[in-house]
Order: C-alpha cells, then structure tokens, then sequence
C-alpha cells in the first residue's frame, strides 16, 4: 500500500475531480466503431446499428471483494475489468466498451489511482474494449470500485442460462480451483508478513495459480472457437463463484438437473498439488473456491463429436431431468452425493478430505 504521509505522493486533492479524471483517461482512445462518444461530455453514445446491447455491472468494495494488503492496485484494476468482461462472454457476446465508478477516500494518493488505471488499461488493450466513461466520488472509508461493461451481438447468437435440455452435455473450459488455491498462498504469505515484517514470501513455484487469483482472464476467445466448430451452447454462465453453485444456477434457470462427474472435473496439477500442501480436497476447491472466470455451458450431445479432444474443453456431465436433481457422481465408488452451493453432501457430512 502507498503511504499518503510519503511527500513524493501527489495527493487527489491538488488535481481537483475533473483534473484528476482528465489526467486518469487522457491515455485511452476509442478503437471500436460502435464507441460512437465517449469521455467527455454527460454521457457517452454507443452505436449498436442493428445489434442487441449486452449490459453488465460489478462492484468491488475493499475489505469485501478485495485486500489492499496482498492485492496489487494494477491488478485490482485488471481483474476489476475482467470480470465484468466475462459476465458478456458468458452471454455469447464480445464485450465493447467499459465504464468505471470510483469512491475513493483521500488516503489514496494520485499515483494509486493510476496504477488502478494502468491495470484497466491493460485489460482494454488485451481485449479491445473502450473506456468510455465512468464516475468518481470520495468515500470516507476505502476503495469502492464499480465496473460496467457493454457488448453488441446479434441476437441469434446470445445464449442464455435457461436453455438446456436434459440429454445436453456439460462441458467447462480451461481447469478449475486454481484462483482459489492461489488466494490461499497469498493469505498464508500475508499472515507471514503481518506476524514478522522481515520473512520473505515464498511464493516460487506458484505462479500459475497466483496467477489464476491476481490476474484471471476472461474466456472472450472461446466465442470465436465455438463459432468455428459449429456449434452454439444451449445455456452457459461463467465460473465466479465455483462450479456447484453455477451448475445449480443453470439448473434452477433451465428447469433440468445435472450428473457431474468428479473424475472429470478439470484440475491442474498445481492446484492438485497445492491443495494437498493445505490438506484441503482439490475438488473442493474447483466446485466452491469461485473466482476461475471459465466458462460453463450446455452443448446438445449431437455436438459432442465436434468440441471432442478439443483442448479448451471439457466433458464434466450431462443435464436429466429435474425430478432427478442435481448430484455428482463420486470417483471410485460411483455413488451419487447430492450437489450443494457450497460443494456437495457427502463432503459436508463425512467431513470427506
Ligand atoms: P457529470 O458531472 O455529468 O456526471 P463527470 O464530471 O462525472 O460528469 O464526468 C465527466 C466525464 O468524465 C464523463 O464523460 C464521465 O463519463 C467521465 N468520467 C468521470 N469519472 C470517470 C472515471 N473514473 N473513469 C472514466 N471516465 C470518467
Ligand atoms: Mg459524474
């Protein structure tokens, strides 16, 4: 964290608000042709021609959604956009432009806020959106962050939570725990540091799912790999907040029950490994941890052939019919445990590791 107290700090103060957000966005120009206005004047103007408008919003409060303590203000600013970005790519949609709310209190010098903008700006390149406006207020307690993110598409092409049948096949892209491993290396290293200021973190080794939690991405790449495969996901959602509880959002939202697998269930082995070092059930971590920004859909099992062997994906389950709920069906025993939003049954009871 930057100290307020140090002199070389500009404080928000001796730029003014509109100082400030001219000196925070004079680096982003617009990019996309749909980005018809932005900064500058009341409000910005999106051209969305003929398209449907894919509108989103998330807001990160520190303390809440984020510690200032292990989390650095760049990627604060990265994951902040991020995950606004895979809420439209959870739509089918490609998300355009972004717009970012902050509350910030006077404790934050200028150069803070620019290195939250930094990040931002990184993720605008990365993935071609437009910062187009925003707000900023002062708060007397923290960081406030609100991020909304826009995306055209036609309407053909948007999937929704709701449309699976029982038969499709439940198919995850990328592996899942990781971010929630990488948060528990960075709580244990922060504890370290808070009991003996003087300990090096050990984080070596653990950079991919440091990685995973600090700087996730969002999965914009698999609308295009998709298209090219010919085939269009009956519902999806992305993984915020762990597996279970999404697989129960498109069950809830599409009137069908769903068979996981737990040997399927995609895990890196260092999220595998990591796991074991905290004696935690590695998938435990990929059903509640959350925060892996993969993308969940149902796919008809006509279409299995095509996404077959196909790295990005993978084949975790298939929907039944509600009546039949929602269970994963355990490794090695076969047994059915009842799945839960906070992971599944038989953990809860059994205390299962
Ligand atoms: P108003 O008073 O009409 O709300 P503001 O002074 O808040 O206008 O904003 C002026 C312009 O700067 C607008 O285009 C707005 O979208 C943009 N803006 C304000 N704050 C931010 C911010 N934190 N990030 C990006 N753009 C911002
Ligand atoms: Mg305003």
């Amino acid at each position: 964290m930057l100290e307020d107290k140090n002199p070389q700090l500009t404080p928000i103060s001796s730029l003014g608000e509109f100082g400030l957000i001219k000196h925070l966005t004079e680096r982003f120009s617009l990019n996309n042709s749909s980005s018809f206005l932005g900064i500058g004047d009341d409000a910005a103007i999106i051209d969305a021609a003929t398209k449907k408008v894919v509108v989103t919003t998330d807001v990160l409060a520190e303390g809440v959604h984020f510690n200032l303590g292990y989390v650095p203000l760049k990627h604060l600013g990265y994951k902040a956009v991020v995950t606004n970005l895979s809420d439209v790519a959870a739509m089918n949609a490609l998300p355009t432009q972004i717009l970012v709310s902050l509350a910030v209190s006077n404790r934050f010098p200028v150069e803070a806020l620019e290195e939250i903008y930094e990040g931002i700006a990184l993720a605008c390149k990365r993935y071609g959106v437009d910062l187009v406006g925003g707000d900023t207020t002062s708060s007397n307690s923290g960081l406030v962050m609100s991020i909304m993110a826009l995306g055209l598409e036609d309407e053909v092409n948007l999937v929704r939570r709701s449309g699976a049948k029982a038969g499709d096949l439940l198919v995850v892209t990328g592996d899942l725990g990781g971010a929630y491993m990488g948060l528990q290396i960075l709580e244990r290293e922060h504890a370290v540091f808070l009991a003996n200021p003087n300990m090096q973190p050990e984080m070596n080794g653990y950079d991919y799912i440091l990685e995973r939690q600090l700087k996730p991405e969002a999965r914009t790449d698999i609308k295009p790999i998709l298209e090219a495969l010919g085939v269009r996901p009956t519902a999806m959602i992305d993984v915020s907040d762990g597996l279970a509880s999404e697989i129960l959002h498109l069950s809830d939202q599409s009137g069908v029950g769903f068979r996981l697998y737990e040997d399927k269930i995609p895990i890196d082995p260092l999220t595998f490994a990591t796991a074991e070092e905290f004696n935690l059930n590695p998938v435990m971590a990929a059903l509640s941890g959350g925060e892996d920004y993969e993308l969940l859909m149902t796919i008809s099992a006509a279409d299995y052939e095509k996404i077959k062997g196909h790295l990005d994906f993978t084949v975790i389950g298939h929907a039944v019919e509600a009546e039949q709920g929602n269970h994963m069906v355990l490794a090695g025993s076969g047994e059915l445990a009842e799945l839960t939003a906070q992971g599944w049954d038989a953990f809860l009871k059994n205390n299962r590791r």
